[in-house]
């Protein structure tokens, strides 16, 4: 396993660092399990609290120097990073590949998204604009600047445990923030790799210890970074009982938070649809990743007149699914990350049964030479009722529900009906479907697609969904503004005071 060596990974190592400086960690070891094999990669260290408070005083030392670097020369740093992480992209890919288990091509593709924002942000670095505003008053001049907000926390998930983390921090960091990143414990050694690259950029252009920062740890480590006043933003990347808890810890200090939570994404097939794209686009965004990201395909609302056709289809794709090792590229379907994952797919569908779900695809654990780690599972798809409790929620795992539906207003009803809103589609090639669906009156969803599945988005576009997704933007358009703090300013260069709105206030 050469990318071990070439990441850097070793059998055990910290996972708690201000940069180049590594701290013991002795808040207890990490194991890294791959959930292709089921093997120990290595171990990484957690922090303890008293280490946490050596990374925040790190970090807020750096504050002050770095906000005071020019943006375009934050930016050449940025860049610097993108070039570090192009050099290190197979290895790199290799080791998301194995320690979280999507497919080689999908690590590579992570790594390439990391390699798109800092090219996104160097550009960004010198377009950090501000309006200005004509005032009401005489030889007055009124305009806005954007500054930086201090310390950024960033708590990542484990299905894209770099990817999200880049879009944060490379924001962040050319709008002239620090940042403490609390990785999943379920991906840590990605995190250490991603740590080390950036390091040696930094210091290689003289930036001071504590801009980017480690915290490994599990969610007591995110609890610290939610509750701390001294962290203006906390960008929290995970599950809706995640961010509930992080979203109240942060609220309630007055801080801000960017959430990006859990989806639970449908495509309406119409009847109008081009059904041999529609296919490709459903099975890749319910089956890829193992049904493990956040904008997998969960739902499938096809309209009745072609709702057989579509099924039998759907069937006869599944059966052509390779279930197996990720980095074996012939496989299409890789495991789940961990056997809690497996249990968890295991109850929703007998949930799903239950509650009267009948399977046209079933599901199941694999077994026999090649599954030992217990991690592979059959995506699988039911047949079910759009008002079923387990059709309302998350399962991260490959279960596709599928629903009938008779006219565009009902199936808009049913992709809105449940309480997440990240990504949504609609294959179809009727104009006016398509932009009922875009219209107000469409898609409630952060991400609303035409003819292309519900999974994958790029970095161009600010990236996040609606209701308990939990409303946050990142990566593309104006997403920075989430970084940084807008200050008016209006400047009298006059020789009187006039008062906003014509008061008048004589001595
Ligand atoms: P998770 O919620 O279990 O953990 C995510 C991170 O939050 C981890 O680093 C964890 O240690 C930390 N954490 C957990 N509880 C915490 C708490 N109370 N306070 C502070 N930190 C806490 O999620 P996961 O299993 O790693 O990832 C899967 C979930 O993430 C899915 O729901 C998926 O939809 C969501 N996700 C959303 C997006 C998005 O952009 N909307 C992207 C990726 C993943």
């Amino acid at each position: 396993m050469d990318f071990l060596q070439e990441t850097g990974i070793m059998a055990r190592q910290s996972g708690v660092s201000t940069g180049t400086k590594w701290l013991a960690g002795e808040g207890g070891d990490i194991e890294s399990f791959s959930p292709v094999d089921g093997k120990r990669i290595a171990s990484v260290t957690a922090a303890t609290s008293v280490e946490y408070e050596q990374l925040i005083r790190t970090a807020e030392a750096a504050f002050l120097q770095w906000r005071t670097v020019p943006a375009p020369r934050r930016g050449e740093v940025v860049r610097q990073i993108g070039e570090a992480l192009r050099e290190k992209k197979q290895a790199l890919g290799r080791l998301v590949s194995y320690e979280m288990g999507k497919s080689l091509q999908e690590g590579l593709g992570e790594v390439q998204e990391m390699i798109d924002i800092c090219d996104f942000a160097v550009g960004l670095s010198r377009q950090l604009y501000g309006l200005s505003m004509h005032s009401e008053r005489p030889q007055h001049r009124m305009y806005e600047q954007w500054h930086p907000l201090g310390i950024v926390g960033i708590i990542s998930a484990f299905n894209f445990p770099v990817a999200v983390w880049s879009w944060n921090a490379m924001l962040a960091w050319v709008c002239g923030n620090v940042c403490i990143w609390k990785p999943s414990e379920k991906a840590p050694l990605s995190a250490v790799a991603c740590q080390r690259i950036a390091a040696e950029v930094f210091e290689r252009n003289g930036v001071p210890e504590g801009v980017s920062c480690l915290l490994t740890g599990g969610r007591d480590a995110g609890a610290w970074l939610a509750e701390d006043k001294r962290i203006p933003l906390v960008s929290a990347t995970g599950s809706t009982a995640m961010g509930q808890s992080v979203a109240v810890a942060v609220a309630a200090r007055f801080g801000r938070s960017l959430l990006e939570l859990g989806g639970n994404n449908a495509v309406i097939v119409s009847r109008h649809a081009d059904l041999d794209m529609a296919l490709i686009g459903t099975v890749f965004g319910a089956a890829g990743t193992a049904g493990q990201r956040c904008t997998t395909t969960r739902r499938l609302i096809v309209h009745k007149d072609v709702y057989d056709v579509f099924r039998d289809k759907l069937i006869k794709a599944y059966a052509q699914l390779r279930i197996g090792n990720p980095l074996d590229e012939r496989n299409h379907v890789g495991p789940l990350i961990d056997t809690r994952a497996v249990q968890s797919y295991l109850r929703a569908i007998e949930a799903c049964k239950a509650q009267g779900g009948r399977f046209v695809v079933e599901g199941g654990v694999m077994e026999g030479a090649g599954f030992e780690s217990g991690c592979y599972v059959k995506p699988c798809i039911a047949e079910v009722q759009p008002g079923m409790p387990i059709v309302q929620s998350e399962t991260f795992a490959p279960i596709l529900y599928l629903m009938p539906y008779a006219s565009p207003e009902e199936a808009i009803k049913i992709q809105n009906g449940v309480p997440q809103g990240l990504s949504s589609a609609i294959m179809t090639l009727n104009l006016r479907e398509a932009e009922q669906f875009l219209s107000v009156s469409g898609s409630d969803c952060g991400i609303a697609n035409v003819n292309i599945g519900t999974s994958g988005a790029e970095i161009g576009g600010a990236f996040g969904g609606e209701k308990e997704t939990g409303g946050g933007r990142e990566s593309g358009s104006d997403a920075w503004k989430a970084y940084m703090r807008r200050q008016t300013n209006t400047i009298n260069f006059g020789s009187r005071l006039p008062l906003a709105q014509g008061i008048q206030f004589d001595l």
